[in-house]
């Protein structure tokens, strides 16, 4: 089931088993994770740091930027994770993934992750 809305948690550790609903944000590790919004059941791990994602925490909610991309998974799903709403945007066609990968792949510099490009598309 897509999920609108994911509840922020702040924890130590990441459990082994993510509930759905929400998004774990470990500050030791400086990274936050949660299982796909759309309900696919992958864990979707963004690291937080200047050159992946950031969070943004107003004291009632979060946000995270850029959005999450989840063009590895089979359900390619797209969204924003603003102030603890999910702002779904439209997932991209197998056409634009590839052509996005080669972009990437004729790149001198190749150790860039696949997701160094999407971060420059939707900042
Ligand atoms: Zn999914």
């Amino acid at each position: 089931m897509h999920m609108n809305k994911l509840e922020h948690v702040f924890v130590r550790t990441i459990p082994d088993v993510l509930d759905e609903k929400n998004l774990y944000i470990s500050l030791d590790y400086n990274t936050a994770v949660h299982s796909c919004a759309c309900g696919c059941g992958e864990e979707v791990v963004t690291p937080l740091s200047k050159k992946d994602w950031k969070l943004i925490y107003d004291g009632e909610s979060v946000s995270l930027s850029p959005s999450i991309g989840n063009w590895s998974y089979p359900c390619r799903s797209h969204y924003w994770i603003k102030e603890n709403t999910v702002k779904w945007a439209e997932s991209w066609s197998e056409e634009k993934v590839r052509s996005v990968r080669a972009e990437e792949n004729s790149k001198t510099n190749k150790s860039k992750g696949f997701f160094s490009i999407l971060k420059r598309i939707f900042k």
